[in-house]
């Protein structure tokens, strides 16, 4: 029993009654996934002052020499190996040469640790892996990526008995096992918690001898792997009628490994996402009987399966789609800038028209901040850490951003980027955006409920130790424990108002920044502005609105976006600095910051205008936004000098697309490529005629402008840009006999042609 106190007694006493009577009911599953993984650099940014030094400290994400070896030896010739056309479009699957050299390498087991015959790789080392191969074939990094993410492999790993990962892990790494993770059916997409699949605990034969075991019912959909899946990762409802392993009847979601050779299992149809052809369908399960021990961690798992998919979704998800859109956005740069330097109309490229430039711009900026931030988030995972809320940011945030510089590639692509075939390099890549929008946590859902929803409970420095003080079953130590936590976050509360105010109210002036960066110091202060604006915003809607915040999912959005954009910002001052501060990346520093305060501004005063509580929402905008937002995102003369870094070769080209497969012999990107080389070594002599204004090479020859060789060049030039310009034409019955072909199981038609360098 503790001393009595005035304050706790007074004070703490009534409000500590209001709120457990007041305190929303949070369901279990909400709970579980609340609790998954740990917190990080979202924790100082809920905090209000972020440290800089901290975050400055953390070492960058770097390879292994066994990393490195790895991706300059198997993921280039993997690379090499991969040709989307066909596998999209004539085989509708991987090459059988192909699935070979995935499993005989071990692309499946780069997550598994070397000691059960995996690769052992870092959370850097795998993304680097699945970022090289997405530029290459979508379909190819979707399926290497997939066992390497949420699935038995990570559980195992997690939650598996010693016996269960001597046994699955080592034959997983070798490829003896394909594995699939059976979550999502035809009534439970984004809730998931609500399938109907189950499982029933029971008596049954197993090799021969009578055990206890589960007998399984379910229909799951989507699932990727899933067609050709030797192990099925199965989420299902555990009941237990008879009471034989314990007095609940509903034991709750549980997750067991099930070998798709038992009886019962159906699997081999196929979904067909978005015409990519990686595998993927639904899978039935009609009385399928398997032994307890089966579930994942052995019977003392059953029930806690929910549980387990959070804690593996909550590093998992910042790795795959984060890499994939990092790699999808430097692509698009890359050969987007190529073209519009290549590309002429009105005898201009067109990458010198202003409008081109806005989205050269945009998507210059846009690479370098998702790199930036997928790198930061690799040393996050890499040091550690399961930043829940960080990996729902960069899940959602990037495969958005990904969708923007996808439709501007396309759109600056003309023609070109929309007529399909072999040379197209853009086609695949469009059609899979909505697919990493849709898996690991929609982003409709991922935006409006987690990032902020959890967020807001799991990094908010107080909340959840007032929550679980109020929650105590013992009232008294509750009491004590929430006297304590209230109190302080009263302070904090205070000081963090004070410190909003005055920074809103003197632009950030005093606000801290790191001493080493002159030129990004305004970043630093501006930055730390609104994480104290957001910070104060955050312990007013939830003092204000409570568990409501919960339904206002368009406010709670809002607080997402900005929560996401202080974390990548604060990325890509971190990538600034730890590549050197180098001088010509500066305008894409510049870029992204002008961009996401815009935005940031734009959300605080969105949600000021629709907060429910007008005074309240009054006196904040006294406060934080007097006099309106001011931010109006990156001038035009920025937007320019991000757009030039894409239209000449130079150092800043090349950091923002290191490390992205090129093209081969005669393929699309080759052809942009050498084209896009040809071109700027021809540059000089393009100049030298326009001053003299002759157009015409012939011309120019005749004149004495240019010498022969002069000429060869200028004239390879132009071959190569028709070369890349050029676009597949296909003769009608190559189109439409194919589809009938193949649906009647005649395998894939022969090779279409395509225009040769000449034509
Ligand atoms: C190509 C592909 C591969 C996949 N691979 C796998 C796999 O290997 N294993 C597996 O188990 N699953 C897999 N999935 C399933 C994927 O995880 C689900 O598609 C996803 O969870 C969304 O479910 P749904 O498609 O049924 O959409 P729905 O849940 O029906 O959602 C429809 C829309 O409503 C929104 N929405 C739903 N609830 C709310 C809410 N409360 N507030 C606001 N908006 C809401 C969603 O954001 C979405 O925009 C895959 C899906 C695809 C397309």
């Amino acid at each position: 029993m503790s001393e009595p106190s005035f304050r706790r007694d007074k004070l703490s006493k009534p409000i500590f009654r209001w709120a457990r009577h007041v305190l929303p009911t949070l369901s279990e599953t909400e709970r579980e996934a609340i609790e998954a993984g740990d917190v990080w650099w979202d924790a100082d940014l809920f905090g209000g002052n972020p440290d800089w030094a901290k975050l400055l400290a953390v070492p960058p994400a770097t390879l292994t020499a066994e990393e490195q070896a790895f991706l300059d030896g198997p993921v280039n010739e993997l690379c090499r190996m991969l040709d989307d056309w066909h596998i999209n479009w004539e085989r509708h699957d991987l090459p059988p040469e192909v699935w070979d050299f995935l499993k005989r390498h071990k692309f499946f087991a780069m997550i598994i640790p070397k000691a059960y015959g995996g690769l052992g790789f870092s959370a850097y080392g795998h993304s680097e892996v699945i970022r090289k191969l997405s530029t290459r074939s979508i379909a190819g990094a979707v399926t290497a990526m997939v066992p390497n993410s949420l699935g038995p492999g990570e559980l195992l790993l997690q939650f598996g008995t010693k016996e269960q990962q001597d046994y699955w892990l080592p034959r997983l790494a070798e490829g003896k096992e394909i594995p699939c993770f059976g979550l999502t059916s035809p009534e439970a997409g984004s809730d998931a918690a609500s399938m109907i699949d189950s499982g029933v605990v029971c008596h049954g034969t197993w090799q021969g001898r009578e055990i206890l075991g589960i007998r399984l019912n379910w229909h799951k959909r989507y699932i990727t792997l899933g067609p050709i899946a030797t192990v099925i990762g199965l989420a299902f409802k555990l009941h237990d009628p008879d009471h034989l392993i314990g007095d609940r009847d509903d034991i709750g979601i549980t997750v067991a490994l099930v070998p798709t050779n038992l009886p019962g299992v159906s699997i081999g149809r196929r979904h067909l996402p978005a015409l990519m052809a990686f595998q993927n369908g639904p899978t039935w399960g009609h009385d399928v009987f398997i032994p307890l021990d089966n579930v994942i961690g052995g019977a003392a798992q059953v029930g806690k399966g929910w549980k387990m998919l959070m804690s593996a979704l909550a590093a998992g998800r910042g790795i795959s789609l984060p890499s994939l859109s990092a790699a999808g956005a430097a692509f698009t740069a890359h050969v987007t800038g190529a073209y519009a330097r290549i590309r002429e109309q009105f005898h201009v490229p067109i990458g010198r028209f202003e409008a081109i430039q806005e989205r050269l711009g945009r998507m210059a900026a846009t690479a370098y901040l998702l790199d930036a931030a997928r790198r930061l988030t690799c040393a996050g995972i890499d040091h550690g850490h399961k930043p829940a809320v960080v990996t729902a940011i960069m899940k959602e945030q990037a495969t958005e951003r990904l969708r923007v510089v996808t439709n501007d590639a396309m759109d600056v692509h003309g023609g070109k980027g929309v007529q399909e075939g072999p040379l197209n390099y853009l086609g695949a890549g469009y059609r899979a955006v909505p697919i990493g929008i849709t898996v690991e946590g929609a982003n409709i859902v991922t935006r409006s409920l987690i990032q902020f929803g959890q967020g807001a409970i799991r990094s908010h420095p107080y909340l959840l130790k007032e929550m679980a003080a109020l929650e105590d079953p013992d009232p008294e130590r509750g009491l004590v424990e929430f006297d304590h936590v209230l109190w302080d976050h009263v302070d904090h509360s205070i000081a963090n108002a004070m410190r909003a105010w005055g920074r809103a109210w003197t632009g950030g002036m005093f606000a801290p920044n790191p001493a080493t960066a002159a030129a990004t110091s305004r970043f630093y202060r501006a930055l730390g502005r609104y994480a104290s604006a957001f910070a104060l915003m955050v312990d007013v809607a939830l003092l204000t609105l409570g568990g409501g915040l919960k339904r206002q999912e368009m406010i709670s959005a809002r607080f997402g976006d900005i929560l996401s954009e202080l974390y990548l910002l604060s990325a890509v001052l971190k990538r600034w600095h730890d590549e050197g501060r180098q001088r010509e990346d500066l305008p894409l520093v510049q870029w992204c910051m002008e961009e996401g305060f815009a935005t940031i501004e734009a959300r605080i005063d969105q949600i000021l205008a629709n907060f429910p509580m007008r005074p309240v929402a009054w006196q904040l905008r006294f406060m934080l936004l007097p006099l309106g937002p001011l931010r109006r995102g990156p001038s035009d003369r920025l937007t320019q000098a991000c757009a030039d870094i894409l239209l000449e070769p130079s150092a800043a080209r090349d950091r923002l697309t290191v490390d992205l497969f090129h093209g081969i012999g005669d393929d699309g990107l080759a052809r942009l490529e050498r084209a896009f080389a040809l071109t700027i070594a021809a540059e000089p002599l393009r100049e030298r005629m326009h001053k003299a204004r002759v157009r015409d090479v012939n011309e120019a020859r005749r004149q004495g402008l240019i010498n022969d060789a002069e000429m060869a060049e200028l004239n390879a030039a132009a071959e190569a840009v028709s070369a890349a310009v050029a676009v597949d034409d296909f003769a009608p019955e190559e189109i439409t006999p194919r589809l009938a072909r193949s649906a009647e199981g005649e395998g894939p038609s022969q090779t279409l042609r395509r225009p040769t360098a000449a034509e």
